[in-house]
């Protein structure tokens, strides 16, 4: 199976049959009654019974075999730098390898690991614009890197975020990592990035590495980034009292990381649900960080949320597709009509003590990938990093 790797657009049309489960990535209705989904021009067309499909001049077929579906997973919260390389741990292709973990986009919270980065306010727009550009023209693997991630610093004024905005930055990385660390300071930065287009988000807990910040509660309340960056901590979390004054005092994402507090990310969990807000929760690894580069990370963390979080696994799935495509307003996540044809196939990892795909997560297991599919076009099969499942799909032709 040809591997592409370029931001190259899917030609033909594409129809994978005989899905097992299809996982909508939508909360309110998370498994759909459909068993055949068909992509063309890089999105979605169709989705339902195959008897009630259009699959004229199909160029594609892929058989599922029973295979589970479900929107690839999107990362909110990685630390890219160029390429499909970091100098956090010196590893290459750790992009490649979060594909073999089903993710097929991720999201910049700032290009902080570039040895020498600049924290001139001119460096800082260089390298942004700079990150961005390269991603755009780049896709490791083909995954979808969202980058160019400015880290704010003291000295920026509005017209600053209008120029990011014109030169096509969309996020700003994580606030707190840079000079600007005050709330009221960061809430003036962070108001002018939103009228211009730019989401946030802002680092929460004690600092990462040293030379990182303290965010409080109290300063991530006020600055009203769109993201509460790791809430869980990265990895020293705030107190399960703040955690809970986070929660309930804003409407703002609530992202739980794999490289946090356990115990933080579960209870935010909680108060979440308690809330009824779990439409806020979105998950991300916060890798490359110094607990490593975790390609499996995603899968680890639905599986965590869904075992000791006592979560269906298929509401744990949406935390990392549809969720986040709607707190990120990004174009892929759910499967419907229009959106990326970005989908993740799987089943059940052979051996597991769950019965059925969905038991098996909710009991801890990582299920075991046997496709990825990004913008319709064929990225990995077998996965070289899950554990393998008991049923994998095939391409027909
Ligand atoms: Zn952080």
């Amino acid at each position: 199976m040809a591997l592409a790797a370029g931001p190259e657009r899917q030609t033909g049309k594409m129809v994978i049959s005989n899905i097992g489960l299809m996982l909508s990535g939508d909360l309110a209705a998370p498994i759909m009654d459909a068993d055949t989904i068909v992509a063309e021009g890089g999105r979605i067309v169709a989705v339902g019974r195959a008897k009630d499909v259009d699959t004229e001049g199909v160029t594609q077929r892929i058989d599922a075999h029973g295979c589970a579906l479900s929107p690839g997973l999107i990362d909110s919260h990685v630390h890219p730098v160029f390429g499909d390389w970091t100098p956090r741990q010196g590893q290459f292709g750790w992009i490649d390898s979060f594909l073999n973990g089903g993710v097929t986009t991720m999201i910049s919270a700032g290009e902080v690991h570039l040895p020498g980065r600049p924290r001139d306010i001119i460096g800082v727009k260089a390298l942004a614009i700079t990150a961005q550009r390269a991603y755009h023209n780049f896709r490791p693997g083909g995954v979808k890197v969202l980058g160019g991630a400015p880290v704010i610093e003291k000295g920026m004024v509005e017209s600053d975020f209008a120029e990011l905005a014109a030169a096509g930055v969309g996020l700003l990385g994580e606030v707190g990592l840079g000079s600007v660390k005050a709330g009221y300071e960061a809430k003036e930065m962070v108001a002018w990035a939103r009228k211009y287009g730019i989401q946030s988000t802002i680092h929460t807990g004690g600092p990462s590495v040293p030379g990182s910040g303290y965010i409080d509660a109290d300063t991530v309340l006020e600055a009203d980034a769109d993201i509460i960056g790791h809430i869980n901590g990265g990895h020293t979390a705030l107190p399960l009292r703040q955690i809970r004054c986070l929660c309930e005092g804003c409407g703002r994402g609530i992202e739980i990381v794999h490289n946090g507090n356990e115990l933080a990310g579960l209870t935010a969990l909680r108060f979440a649900r308690e809330l009824g807000q779990l439409e806020r929760v979105i998950l991300g690894t916060d890798s490359p960080a110094g607990s490593g580069v975790q390609p499996l990370g995603i899968l680890r963390m639905i599986a965590l949320m869904s075992s000791l979080g006592d979560l269906p696994a298929e509401q744990a799935f949406c935390l990392a597709t549809g969720n986040t495509a709607r707190m990120r307003k990004l174009d892929c996540g759910l499967i419907e009509a229009g959106r990326a044809a970005d989908f993740m196939l799987m089943d059940r990892a052979q051996h597991s003590a769950g019965g059925d795909l969905l038991e098996s997560v909710q009991m801890g297991d990582l299920p075991g990938i046997g496709m990825v599919i990004i913008d319709g076009v064929i990225r990995c099969g077998r996965s070289r990093n899950t554990p393998p499942a008991d049923r994998v799909p095939e391409l027909v032709i």
